[in-house]
Formats: C-alpha cells, sequence, structure tokens
C-alpha cells in the first residue's frame, strides 16, 4: 500500500467552474472574485476583506497596511511555517520568536514573549485546524501591552466558536487558498479586519494605489497583490464541497482516534472550537524513528514545522534552544498523518497499525 501524506479534492465540479470563467470571457479578478470574496466575509463574520496572491503575500500585505517599517520587532510563534516568519523580514522589520505553551500546544507562550521599545505587534498562527487555545488570553495581552495581534489562519478557515472566526480576533487575520489547505485556489490569500481605515489601506495597497481598475489616477502608492477570476471561481466550488470536507475530515480524525486510542497524544483541541483537521497529528517519543518506519511501509508521514529559531536561514539571528524547549519536544515528538479527503478507512487503519507496530 502506498499512502500519500495529502492529495488535493480537486474535480469535475471544479473543472466546471472553470469552463463557465472562460465562457465569460473575463479571467482577470472579476464578478467571480467579488462572489467569492462576499462569501468569505460571510463565513469568517468579517466586515472587510480582500485578496491577495497568496497566504504569505496577504501576511506582507497585513503588516505593510499596518504600517510595519524596517526596524520594527514583530513576536512570532516559535512553531509554524516559515512564511509567517518571511513576511516580516520581507518588510524589513524582525521577526523575534517566542516559544509554544507545550509540545501538544503550538500556541504562543506569553510567558516567553520580549517586549521591547521596538516592539509593534504579534503573529500567532491557528495550526492544524483548531484555535490557538489561549487565544483569549494572547487578545488581552496584546491590549494590555498596547501590541497589534495579526492573526495568520492560513489553516483555519471555518474554524470558530460562539465568540467568532478565527482570523477575527486580532486587528487583522489571513488566510490561505494554496493546494493542501481547507479550500484551495490553487495559490490565493485573503486578509479581514474590522476596521475601516485599515482596509481602505488594503484596498489601495493591493490594486495599484486605487480603489478600483479602469482609472490610471492613484491617490496612494500601491502595488499589485491580485488574484484572477479562474481562482474565485474553484473557490467558489470548493466552497459548495465545505461541508462534505468539513465532516470528511472529521470522520478521518475519529478513526485515527479509534485505532490509535491513547497509545500515542493527540494535538490538544479546544472543544468550543470547530476542529477541521488540517492534518491529523500526534506526538510520541521518537517521531524520527517512527517515521522511518512508516515510509518502510510505503506510509508518506510528515514531520510538524522545524523550530523557527533553529532554522539554517535565520542563523545570523544567533540564537540558542534556550528557551525554546517546548517547541523543540514538539518537533521532536509530532507526526502529521496522511489526511486527504478519500482517505478510507482500510488506510487509516493501515497507517494507525504500522505507526503502533513502531512504537
Ligand atoms: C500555508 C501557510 C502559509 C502560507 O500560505 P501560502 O499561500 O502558501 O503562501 C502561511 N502560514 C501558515 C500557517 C500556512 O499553513
Amino acid at each position: 500500500m502506498k499512502i500519500p501524506q495529502f492529495k488535493s479534492f480537486v474535480g469535475a465540479s471544479d473543472y466546471q467552474a472553470l469552463e463557465k470563467v472562460f465562457e465569460n470571457n473575463y479571467i482577470a479578478e472579476g464578478p467571480y472574485a467579488k462572489k467569492f470574496q462576499e462569501e468569505l466575509l460571510t463565513i469568517t463574520g468579517s466586515k472587510y476583506g480582500c485578496f491577495a496572491s497568496n497566504g504569505t503575500l496577504a501576511i506582507y500585505l497585513a503588516l505593510k497596511a499596518l504600517n510595519i517599517k524596517p526596524g520594527d520587532e514583530i513576536i512570532v510563534q516559535n512553531i509554524t511555517f516559515i512564511a509567517t516568519a518571511n513576511a516580516v523580514e520581507m518588510i524589513g522589520a524582525k521577526p523575534v520568536f517566542a516559544d509554544i505553551v507545550s509540545f501538544d500546544d503550538p500556541t504562543i507562550d506569553l510567558k516567553k514573549i520580549k517586549i521591547t521599545p521596538n516592539t509593534k505587534g504579534i503573529i500567532i498562527a491557528h495550526l492544524f485546524g483548531t484555535a490557538c487555545s489561549n487565544i483569549e488570553e494572547i487578545v488581552t495581552f496584546c491590549k494590555d501591552n498596547n501590541l497589534i495581534l495579526i492573526e495568520d489562519a492560513a489553516q483555519a478557515l471555518a474554524i470558530k466558536n460562539a465568540q467568532g472566526h478565527c482570523g477575527t480576533f486580532g486587528k487583522i487575520g489571513t488566510f490561505s487558498f494554496y493546494a493542501d489547505k481547507t479550500i484551495t485556489t490553487a495559490e490565493g490569500g485573503f486578509v479581514v479586519t474590522n476596521d475601516e481605515a485599515l482596509n481602505e489601506r488594503l484596498t489601495y495597497l493591493r490594486n495599484q494605489g486605487r480603489k478600483k481598475s479602469g482609472t490610471f489616477i492613484h491617490p496612494e502608492i500601491g502595488y499589485n497583490f491580485r488574484i484572477t477570476d479562474l481562482q474565485a471561481a474553484l473557490g467558489l466550488a470548493q466552497l459548495e464541497k465545505l461541508e462534505y470536507i468539513i465532516s470528511y475530515k472529521q470522520n478521518l480524525f475519529k478513526s485515527y482516534k479509534k485505532y490509535l486510542g491513547d497509545k500515542v497524544t493527540f494535538l490538544k483541541v479546544r472543544e468550543d472550537f470547530t476542529y477541521i483537521p488540517f492534518r491529523v497529528v500526534v506526538f510520541v517519543e521518537n517521531a524520527e524513528k517512527v517515521m522511518k518506519h512508516m515510509e518502510a511501509k510505503g506510509i508518506e508521514p510528515r514531520s510538524v514545522f522545524y523550530p523557527l529559531h533553529k532554522q539554517p536561514c535565520f542563523k545570523d539571528f544567533g540564537l540558542t534552544d534556550e528557551g525554546f524547549e517546548n517547541s523543540i519536544e514538539c518537533f521532536n515528538r509530532g507526526i502529521c498523518l496522511p489526511t486527504w479527503i478519500g482517505l478510507t478507512e482500510e488506510q487509516i487503519e493501515y497507517v494507525s497499525k504500522t505507526l503502533l507496530e513502531a512504537i
């Protein structure tokens, strides 16, 4: 049996959606983008939102709209995809890493945050299909310390509780529609905010410093972060399948839980938030060894994110492991199990059996 880590869930309905865009004879950002934008605002409950070319540029655009500048420091959760930190670097600001609360709960540990006169904000990442477990404390901490809260919700579309949707708890939130996210447009990003003035800045920045295309008078300096109607139509077709995707992924999780029981530690997940496993993540004593065994049996497991403070590309920061113990344990123990639409009960049983063999 060969079981890949991930397979995109695209097919006939997505293809038909693309055909319609061609029939319309309008492939750049247009009517489908407007409809997709409206639907995303309904799902997130956010007042305003605009597209970016991808999730990385969505974070960049957010930081740019917030006027983050070279010399500023932005606190970044030490376990997240590298893009979260690289968007800060792209602005010219300095990402300052903070450890997570425990190996099975990759949310920022507020006790590990070092605020300096240059600290402007915090980027948290809602990872693996659940919300940061201490989101309320993070919101309060940012208010108390006059810091801007930016939420990287790339993996958190449709994840919400009674208080709100991921990406809307702080000043600004970003999403990604990359191939392996909950819904995909191949590449694509979205930025949400409830702040009218900030939305105006976002609108200018993403479309050459003007509110609408078709004019050559540019009140502000701006760039091109647009998407295409091909992507938007794909996004709308994907949203049609969202309920199916959610229940399929939740069932995958139940099956893994049934086979693995208490022999592994599962990712800590808050009950009050929707849980849509981006990947089912488990923690074992020695992830590297277990993954080797799984690979030998035709399974493609994946590690969790490598701690940012250890990244070769950030070696110039001169950081040591001190103060990052939980991130290190998270990496040493974490395994992302194959999680995708179409994965069968038999395959889940095989993955689980192989994992248990290894431990
Ligand atoms: C995917 C992802 C990104 C980057 O999004 P792209 O669309 O691939 O640029 C950023 N942060 C997290 C947590 C992600 O999972």
